[in-house]
């Protein structure tokens, strides 16, 4: 059997180190507020919001969940960002993707406020992380996205070792694959960046240590794709046709092929909300100051 490299634990160390940040900004005014934006309820990321916000209000943090309507337009979500920036109440600004066709704009990018954007999807951001050449991302002292910070971070705790080591990214989303192989770079892995038009992926999979997969395909990962011995980061978060939530990766099939592998779910999801709800806190310490 594998190693579980399971993210529940670092997921509990994160959140309980946050307790007395939150009791202190509490103190001191009010708790911390996240504004989170979603348009469709019916997205695998929808699951998230739901625990982002149970594991809020176990901190003691405040949610403002705001659920535009996509026919109020791209003018009208840009206007909601120009009121979330301007409202002092709000500490930071969860934007929840897929977002409705024709948002993703520089426009877009540019109206979300760098100091209250907590994925990092702001044009500040973004760019900071692109300019940037830390190996350390997260003292970089700028938001990076999350999910990509906790991949990153359930290697560390995990004691992976990146540095020389091949890696294939499969996915080139700015939430997830683009920004997380910025940061393997940096962190000096040699990083191939796959998608749908990469031809014979599973070459580039078998000649690689480890494979992160963020596709967005319910169990496509196989056995015969990967070198004996790989290690698999899946952040595939997808329901199959029975309704149950799963990875990328069929499981199932790797775990007795693999070095090591995440479950879904278990592994990332739940590091990316404490990386969120982290980064959360820290934007309303630093915005109140
Ligand atoms: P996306 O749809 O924006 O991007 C998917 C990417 O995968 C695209 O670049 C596409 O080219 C690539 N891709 C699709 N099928 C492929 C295939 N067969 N082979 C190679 N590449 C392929 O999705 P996203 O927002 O980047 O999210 C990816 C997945 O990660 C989704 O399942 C999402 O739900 C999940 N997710 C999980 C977390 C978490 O915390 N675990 C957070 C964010 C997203």
């Amino acid at each position: 059997m594998a190693i579980l490299l399971e993210g529940k634990t670092l997921s509990k160390t994160i959140l309980d180190s946050l307790q007395p940040r939150i009791a202190a900004l509490t103190a001191s005014g009010r708790p911390p507020l996240l504004a989170i934006v979603n348009y469709f309820d019916d997205s695998p990321s929808a699951i998230y919001v739901n625990r982002k916000i149970a594991a809020c209000d176990k901190l003691g943090i405040q949610v403002r969940l705001i659920k535009p309507e996509s026919r109020e337009g791209l003018a009208g979500f840009l206007k909601l960002l120009a009121s979330l920036a301007d409202d002092r109440e709000v500490d930071a600004v969860m934007i929840e993707r897929p977002l409705p066709d024709g948002f993703e704009t520089p426009a877009m990018w540019d109206a979300v406020p760098a100091g209250k954007d907590v994925d990092a999807l702001s044009s500040v951001n973004m760019g900071r992380l692109f300019i940037s050449k830390t190996a350390d991302i997260e003292r970089a002292g700028f938001f990076t996205p999350c999910t990509a910070l906790a991949v990153l971070r359930l290697l560390r705790h995990h004691a992976i070792e990146v540095k020389g080591k091949k890696i294939a990214v499969a996915g080139r989303s700015a939430v997830v694959g683009r920004p997380l192989a910025h940061m393997l770079t940096n962190m000096d892995a040699t990083v191939t960046v796959c998608h749908t038009k990469t031809p014979d992926i599973a070459s580039v999979f078998k000649a690689s240590d480890i494979v992160v997969t963020a596709a967005g395909r319910a169990r496509w990962l196989k056995a015969d794709m990967l070198a004996p011995g790989a290690t698999v980061i899946d952040v595939g978060t997808n329901i199959d046709e029975t309704g149950r939530m799963c990875g990328d990766a069929d499981f199932d099939g790797l775990k007795d092929k693999v070095r090591a592998i995440t479950p879904v779910p278990g592994g990332v999801g739940p590091v990316t909300m404490a990386s969120l709800i982290e980064a959360s806190v820290k934007a309303a310490e630093e915005g109140r100051k």
